[in-house]
């Protein structure tokens, strides 16, 4: 068995994704970790998803899967961050959902016992027009910051890193920190540029487009409301308190498109379903023109038809791949989750396990 400690590995990515997965190789006992990546926390680019996320952890994922897993997983280490690490701009807030519409109500999700406080609201709690509701109390991430902190973290646990923009996943393996031979095992955390990497080219990836709303107005925690017969498709309504002055997030959309422009129309909708939400948003009275505007964003979500991908591959000359990119809307709640399904697959490939998917 090939030593673990001297494997060279690259992960390609440094998103939550690539960081999450660099910081679980290194708890496993990997020393020799390059992180290779294009874009890098602070930078700003349309195509780098995991800056413009709102984040809030809230599943959706199935009793039973594989995703479900991923979940729990992660929802442990926020806790633990939550408690021990307060650099990293995690925090555990109220969020308070409505649905204007009755389904869903009696649907059984296997987190009502995992996030504390999760209970249906009385009827005398319900605004004009909600059916239904429910509270729990949840996690609220500023990327500003637990995306700095991941990088941190890693620099400091001796994990390297190399800006490239690469055309083929293959030249990965040869960007590794020693220039001994190629890397044993490179590690594709590319999100949503998996779609157009050579090598990789992933056609069931797509970018579902996300608007946000960044205010200065403040929020005691996190609203959703959903289920409105009479908005758009794709549309919906959230708010999230961010720790540590980092403003209140306002959403959200859902699109299947890569045109990178703010609709402005939208954002008057988001911010007028925000405040119907949330009135305290604004002073009474007052509307859209009472919120103090940082900025409009958008984003793209590395939706996966099918589901992410978390699976070994061997391409001829013995190069092997770990794929760990696809997860949507929910890359942060699964980060830890999905980083550690990967390093077990980083496992099995360094030890030629049966289980390495050929494919030429
Ligand atoms: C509006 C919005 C709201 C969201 N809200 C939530 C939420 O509340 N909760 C939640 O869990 N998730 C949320 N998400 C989803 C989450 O942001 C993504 O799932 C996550 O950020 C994906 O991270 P990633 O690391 O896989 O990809 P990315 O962040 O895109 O990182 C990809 C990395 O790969 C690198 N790369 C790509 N191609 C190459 C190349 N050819 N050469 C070198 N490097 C390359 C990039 O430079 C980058 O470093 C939201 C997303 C949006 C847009």
């Amino acid at each position: 068995m090939q030593d673990l400690k001297s494997s060279a590995i690259v992960v390609v990515g440094a998103g939550v994704t690539g960081l999450t997965t660099a910081l679980v190789l290194r708890r496993e006992g990997y020393e020799n970790i390059t992180i290779v990546a294009k874009h890098m926390p602070g930078d700003r680019a349309l195509e780098y998803t995991s800056p413009w996320a709102a984040v809030n952890y809230a599943p959706v994922s199935e009793k039973g899967t594989a995703a479900e897993e991923w979940d729990r997983i992660s929802w442990a280490e926020f806790w633990r961050l939550a408690h021990e690490s307060p650099e990293a701009g995690i925090h555990i807030q109220k969020k308070i959902s409505y649905c204007l519409t009755d389904s869903g109500k009696d649907k059984e999700v296997w987190f009502k016992d995992l996030m504390p406080n999760y209970r249906f609201l009385d009827g005398s709690e319900l605004p004009q027009g909600v059916k239904w509701g429910k509270e729990c109390d949840t996690f609220c991430i500023d990327p500003a910051i637990y995306l700095p902190y991941l990088k941190i973290r890693c620099i400091s646990q001796g994990i390297q890193f190399k800006r490239a923009s690469l055309s083929h996943i293959k030249e990965a393996f040869s960007l590794h920190r020693d220039s001994s031979g190629p890397a044993t095992v490179v590690i594709n955390c590319t999100g949503v540029l998996a779609s157009k990497l050579g090598g990789v080219e992933d056609d069931n990836v797509v970018p579902v487009k996300g608007q946000l709303v960044l205010v200065r107005n403040e929020c005691s925690g996190m609203f959703g409301m959903w289920g409105a017969k009479d908005w758009p498709a794709g549309e919906s309504c959230y708010v999230m308190n961010r720790p540590f002055g980092g403003g209140t997030v306002l959403g959200g959309s859902s699109h299947q498109t890569w045109d990178p422009t703010v609709d402005m129309d939208l954002a008057k909708r988001i911010m007028q379903r925000a405040i119907e939400a949330c009135p305290q948003l604004v002073k009474p009275g007052e509307g859209i023109e009472g919120l103090d505007v940082i900025h409009h964003s958008v984003g793209f979500r590395p939706v996966r038809k099918g589901g992410p991908r978390i699976e070994v591959e061997e391409l001829p000359g013995n190069l092997k791949i770990v794929h760990n990119y696809g997860a949507g809307g929910f890359g942060y709640q699964s980060s830890w989750g999905m980083a550690s399904a990967a390093v077990q697959k980083v496992n099995m490939a360094i030890r030629g396990s049966s289980e390495v998917c050929t494919l030429l």
